[in-house]
C-alpha cells in the first residue's frame, strides 16, 4: 500500500473509498523525543474535480513521547480528521496568486498526475500533539538535586535543604528580606 495516487485511478463522479493500514515507517516521524509506535490508519474519501482532488477522512495512529518533564517514554493514541486539496502546480502563473486562498483547508500543491497524502497526514498528526508533551498534567518531574523520578520516588533533597523547590526559594527570600 501506498499513500501515492495517480488522479487518473480517482473515478470524476464517485470517487476513490480508502480504507487502509500504512506502515509507520512510511512516515519519517522518527525524533528522539517523538516516534510512532503503530501502524497509520486511514480512512476516507478522495474525490476528484478535473485537476483538483480532495480528500476528506480520519487518521488514527499512536505515538511514543518522550515526558519534557521526568523524561520516561508514554503512549498516546492520536485520531484527527484530515481535510486536504490537491492541485497541481501551477506553470507560469504567479504563485502569490495561488497562496491567496482563503480557506482552512490545507492545500498541497502535485506535479504530473502522483499526489501523495504522506506529508498532508504528517503535518495533520504533528499539529494536534502538544508542544510540550507531558505523561500526565499533574507530572512532578525530576528532582533537580538528585535526579530522581518524583513520580516513583521520594527523595530527601526538599527536606533536607529546602532547595530545589522554587517555593521554598522565594519563601526563604521572604525570610531574609524580613530579618
Ligand atoms: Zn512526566
Ligand atoms: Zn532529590
Amino acid at each position: 500500500m501506498s499513500l501515492k495516487f495517480d488522479i487518473e485511478s480517482i473515478p470524476e463522479d464517485e470517487g476513490l473509498e480508502l480504507l487502509q493500514t500504512e506502515k509507520k515507517s512510511a512516515l519519517k516521524i522518527d525524533l528522539p523525543d517523538c516516534t510512532l509506535t503503530q501502524d497509520i490508519e486511514l480512512s476516507g474519501r478522495l474525490t476528484r474535480l478535473g485537476r483538483d482532488v480532495f480528500f476528506k477522512g480520519r487518521v488514527a495512529c499512536e505515538i511514543q513521547f518522550a515526558c519534557s518533564r521526568c523524561l520516561e517514554n508514554f503512549k498516546t493514541p492520536v485520531k484527527t480528521s484530515l481535510d486536504v486539496c490537491f492541485m497541481p502546480i501551477p506553470e507560469n502563473e504567479p504563485q502569490e496568486e495561488h497562496e491567496l486562498r482563503e480557506s482552512d483547508i490545507e492545500v498541497e500543491y502535485y506535479k504530473e498526475n502522483t499526489i501523495d497524502l504522506a506529508q498532508p497526514v504528517f503535518d495533520q498528526i504533528l499539529l494536534t500533539q502538544p508542544l510540550i508533551p507531558l505523561c500526565c498534567s499533574d507530572c512532578k518531574g525530576l528532582c533537580s538535586q538528585c535526579g530522581v523520578n518524583r513520580n516513583k520516588n521520594e527523595c530527601q533533597c526538599g527536606e533536607l535543604s529546602g532547595a530545589g523547590d522554587p517555593r521554598f526559594d522565594v519563601l526563604q527570600k521572604l525570610k531574609d528580606k524580613i530579618k
